[in-house]
């Protein structure tokens, strides 16, 4: 019969890399929680007006990567590209910010968004997604960051580049997009298509714009950082001085604008050479009118999204899977009843251990214990069960010693120590 693959784009995550992404979610649980987040999950699917509104309707997200459809011809909906937006209807939906004046949020989970699928570029993909609601101050930003990197680096990734820039806000913006509009004139033509068309609709656009020609065009324009507002000017010179404080490099980027419209003020990335062209593992920024553009109060934020297979890409090669202890070969009717059942309770007390029902011979069992790796195999034989025990063998060094059976359970977990 003709075999049923998956979807393009849409992929298995098999052990043992599996035991890599446990890794990583327990570290972020630990590490999180250190720093005052609490968890947040939200479901895959919302109202497409959420991110029309949420992310912009001339992003590349909402113009061309997300897959939406009308549900029964009711409703639009769409699998979300990105956490935020559905973080913060949430924070709204259930009047968050009335119990607190500061909300720390974080989620992790699938995102989806139709690219081109590659190394690093996928259509399922996964983001570790936080959140800060209610402060403005820049030592909030910096909070943030050295937590992210703090995470990162307990994961053992080194070499990582953090870069930052401001984007201003609705005070200080508009005058900076008039300058690119400006220094843009004549040179329309130099920029593809979809560049062209931000000219008019969103500007600020352009800088992340992948075409090199448009790059090009964008190297000597003006600089968002000179344009900064006094306030501005000042929140991102905290952030920069806090950042110092804890002497975490980085380096100022003045083009990086980020992909959603929705920032203001503090933007971050942290990218890496590993990765070549899909070279993000981290973005981040400031968003202080979001919550107010979803219909919320007047309150701002800020948070960062993970690329979820990207940090696992980076990862170092570490042996997570914790093989099991103990290998019970049975040989014989009787024993193998025995052994179904000391193999089960000793799970049940939390020890990893492995049998095989099938009446191997001992030769093929003790092959399977040593393929998983055991640290231990047990033998018995219908004749050691009467005689309540059995050979109890060190695979490391082969030593073998009596195990009383009445006395299993506590032999066992003396090993485990
Ligand atoms: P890129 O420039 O690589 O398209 P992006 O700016 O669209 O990234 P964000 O929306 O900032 O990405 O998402 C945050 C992180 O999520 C990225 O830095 C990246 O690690 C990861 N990411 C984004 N899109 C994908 C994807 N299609 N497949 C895998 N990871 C992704
Ligand atoms: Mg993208």
């Amino acid at each position: 019969m003709e075999t049923i693959n998956s979807v393009r784009g849409f992929r298995d995550i098999l052990p043992p890399e599996t035991d890599k992404w446990q890794r990583v979610e327990k570290t972020a649980h630990e590490v999180f929680r250190s720093f005052g987040f609490r968890e947040i999950r939200i479901p895959v699917l919302e109202k497409t007006e959420l991110f029309r509104r949420g992310i912009g309707e001339s992003t590349d997200i909402v113009e061309k990567e997300m897959y939406t459809f009308t549900d029964r011809g009711e409703e639009s909906l769409t699998l979300r590209p990105e956490a935020t937006a559905s973080v913060i209807r949430a924070y709204i939906e259930h009047s968050l910010h009335a119990s607190e004046t500061v909300t720390k949020l974080y989620t992790i989970g699938p995102m989806f968004r139709r690219e081109r699928p590659q190394k690093g570029r996928y259509r399922q993909f996964h983001q570790i997604d936080t959140e800060i609601l209610g402060p403005d101050d820049p030592r909030t930003d910096a909070e943030l960051i050295l937590m992210l990197t703090h995470f990162l680096r307990k994961l053992g990734l080194e070499n990582l580049a953090l870069e930052i820039n401001s984007l201003g806000c609705p005070n200080c913006r508009p005058a900076f997009q008039k300058a690119i509009v400006s220094f843009l004139r004549g040179r329309e033509k130099e920029l593809c298509p979809d560049c062209q068309r931000r000219l008019n609709t969103n500007p600020l656009r352009i800088f992340d714009c992948k075409v090199e020609s448009c790059q090009t065009v964008i190297a000597d324009a003006p600089r968002l950082p000179e344009y900064l507002c006094g306030d501005c000017r000042k929140h991102f010179e905290t952030l920069q001085e806090s950042l110092g404080l804890f002497s975490l490099p980085f380096t100022l980027n003045p083009k990086m604008v980020r992909g959603l419209d929705y920032y203001t003020r503090t933007t971050f990335e942290i990218t890496t050479e590993f990765l070549g062209a899909q070279n993000a593992v981290v973005g981040g920024g400031r968003y202080d009118h979001l919550v107010r553009d979803l219909g919320g109060p007047d309150i701002p934020g800020i948070g960062f999204a993970i690329g979820f297979e990207r940090l696992i890409a980076m990862m170092p090669e570490a042996d997570d899977a914790l093989p099991p202890l103990l290998f019970i070969a049975a040989m014989g009717e009787a024993a193998l009843k025995k052994a179904f059942h000391i193999c089960n309770s000793l799970r049940m007390k939390g020890l990893a251990v492995e049998m095989d029902y099938a009446g191997r011979s001992l030769k093929s069992q003790m092959k399977r214990a040593d393929k998983l790796r055991c640290r231990y195999a047990l033998i018995v034989g219908d004749r050691e069960i009467e005689e309540n025990r059995a050979s109890l063998r060190n695979m490391r060094t082969g030593e073998q010693q009596e195990a009383r059976l009445d006395m299993l359970e506590e032999t066992i977990i003396q090993l485990e120590r």
